[in-house]
């Protein structure tokens, strides 16, 4: 990828980098509708999901300018975050230039809530200029496994308002 953002550096000055969650060990219970529907962008949900995101890493990457939308991949991807950013060497570098950010989620995933959640609290981390976790388990490790703590209270924002308290 390294490469393919020097190249690209070259030629446009601004260079476009992404990252993939994957999927790692599977939803808990039994969820059939669409997770497109179930969290539709601009849905309480998603929103309270951006609120958490925003308290956990504690700024609003990209000046809050972030398009989120439901783009299917590959049903073992969650999710990619892509970003536009003038440091070629190290896209995570700056995230204070990062622009044309976007998050897509994959309504071919399974996710309940808590995976929702934390998947968009790990790409909100991408964007706020953390790379990938080397080791197993964490928030930012390339596979979901795990919820955050915070995003397993429910969708009321109750969860958000204590810990922003
Ligand atoms: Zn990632």
């Amino acid at each position: 990828m390294r490469r393919l953002a020097r190249l690209l550096a070259v030629t446009l000055g601004l260079v476009s980098v992404g990252c993939v969650l994957l999927a790692g060990t599977g939803v808990a219970g039994s969820e059939t509708a669409s997770p497109k529907s179930r969290f539709a962008v601009d849905s309480p949900a998603l929103r309270t999901a951006q609120d958490i995101a925003r308290a956990y890493w504690g700024t609003d990457p990209c000046g809050g300018e972030i398009e989120i939308s439901w783009q299917r991949r590959q049903r073992h991807v969650n999710a990619i975050s892509t970003w536009s950013t003038t440091n070629a060497e190290d896209p995570y570098a700056d995230p204070g230039g990062n622009s044309d950010c976007t998050i897509q989620l994959n309504p071919r995933a399974r996710f309940d809530w808590p995976k929702l959640c934390t998947v968009v609290v790990h790409e909100y981390g991408h964007l706020a200029g953390h790379d990938h976790d080397a080791a197993p388990g964490r928030l930012m490790s390339a596979y979901y496994t795990t919820p955050l703590r915070v995003c397993t209270t429910g969708v009321t924002g109750r969860a958000l308002r204590s810990r922003t308290s």
